[in-house]
């Protein structure tokens, strides 16, 4: 079992849920707007917002944007210790940044001073990009120096007495990604966050996240994860929920089943579960939804859905538990339909 880890109001590891992370596209300073997408990502199920802080404006912008929303916030800071210090200081819940990269051990020494003085964590790590010279000429590209990378920086901490923290060891192939948490997770009990780096566009994104994020998972590996994708931070958040759905790790979802349809479906199911899919997206209560091609098979097939739609030539048949409860016509469905819906969720 990991360590748990406190990140504001919020705790991570040691068997706590799972943490779903995004990161903003846009600067913390500007503050009206992060308090927006802090609070629009967490009505998707956001736990956990990164902000990257590249200048003294964004550092002094924690505690502002803090006011305006309950989402810990975590700083992400490349090189610059002062950045983080002022970070620190400006109120950030937790700090990204790499104690072997931010110069002399005076420096690592003022870091680690004001994580412990504000009883912060810190999450620290490796990808492919950062590994460590001396490992990457002794192992080359792979795990074991993705790994002894990442517990270098620990120890850098550790030195200074710092043991509030999280680690990554991200790559962007999969199966390197899944072999270097496999290996840290043998060689530490600090928290993971788990993701696959620079995982590209929404549908190969997802999918290699799925893979590398739900590998790891099953085998009860990670305790927090971000999904990152070129794309909404928003749709982060989703596929980081529908990764945890799956796993049956949460259970504050509503899960669309859909069929593929085939020759005998007559409606647009596939349109139609669409718009199932949006408007109940914001939803945070489990219910499975069946949206099927045909009347004859459609209600069978997805007779453990708690509501469900099969459609027909001319009508759709809204079923519940597999049982035909009433017709309705092609004109009326979409309304007839969601009015079930909120009627399941009352
Ligand atoms: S429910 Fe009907 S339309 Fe959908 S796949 Fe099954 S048989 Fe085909």
């Amino acid at each position: 079992m990991s360590k748990k880890v406190k990140i504001g109001n919020l705790i991570i590891g040691g068997g706590e849920k799972i943490a779903i992370q995004s990161m903003s596209t846009f600067k913390i300073s500007s503050v009206d707007r992060a308090i927006e997408e802090c609070n629009r990502l967490k009505n998707l199920g956001l736990d956990i917002m990164r902000f990257s802080v590249t200048d003294e404006l964004d550092a002094k912008s924690f505690s502002l944007v803090k006011k305006g929303t309950s989402v810990p916030l975590v700083a992400d800071i490349h090189f610059d210790y002062k950045l983080a210090l002022k970070a620190i200081d400006g109120g950030a819940d937790k700090i990204r940044i790499n104690p072997g990269n931010i110069g002399g051990e005076d420096k690592v020494k003022a870091v680690a001073d004001a994580l412990k003085a504000n009883n912060i964590p810190v999450r620290v790590g490796s990808n492919t990009g950062s590994i460590d010279k001396e490992f990457l000429a002794k192992y080359g590209k792979n795990e074991v120096s993705l790994g002894e990378s990442a517990l270098k920086n620990v120890a850098i901490l550790e030195k200074y007495g710092v043991d509030n923290i999280v680690i990554s060891v991200k790559a962007s192939s999969v199966p390197l990604c899944v072999k270097a948490y496999e290996y840290i997770a043998k060689r530490t009990d600090y928290p993971l966050h788990l993701g696959v780096t620079e995982a590209g566009t929404e549908y190969n994104g997802v999918i290699k996240n799925s893979i590398g994020i739900g590998s790891l998972l099953l085998n009860g590996i990670g305790d927090t994860l971000r999904v990152s994708l070129s794309a909404d931070p928003a749709r982060e958040v989703v596929a980081g929920r529908a990764i945890l759905s799956a796993l049956n790790l949460i259970n504050d979802r509503v899960e669309i089943i859909a069929c593929p349809t085939c020759g005998r479906c007559q409606w647009d199911c596939m349109n139609f579960a669409k718009k199932v899919e949006e408007y109940t997206a914001n939803i945070r209560k489990p219910l499975k939804i069946a949206v099927m091609g045909c009347v004859v098979n459609g209600p069978g097939e997805a007779s453990d859905a708690d509501l469900g739609i099969a459609g027909g030539k001319d009508c759709c048949v809204i079923f519940v538990k597999g049982e035909i409860k009433r017709k309705v016509s092609l004109e009326e469905v979409e309304r007839e339909f969601f009015k079930e819906i909120d009627k399941c969720l009352q």
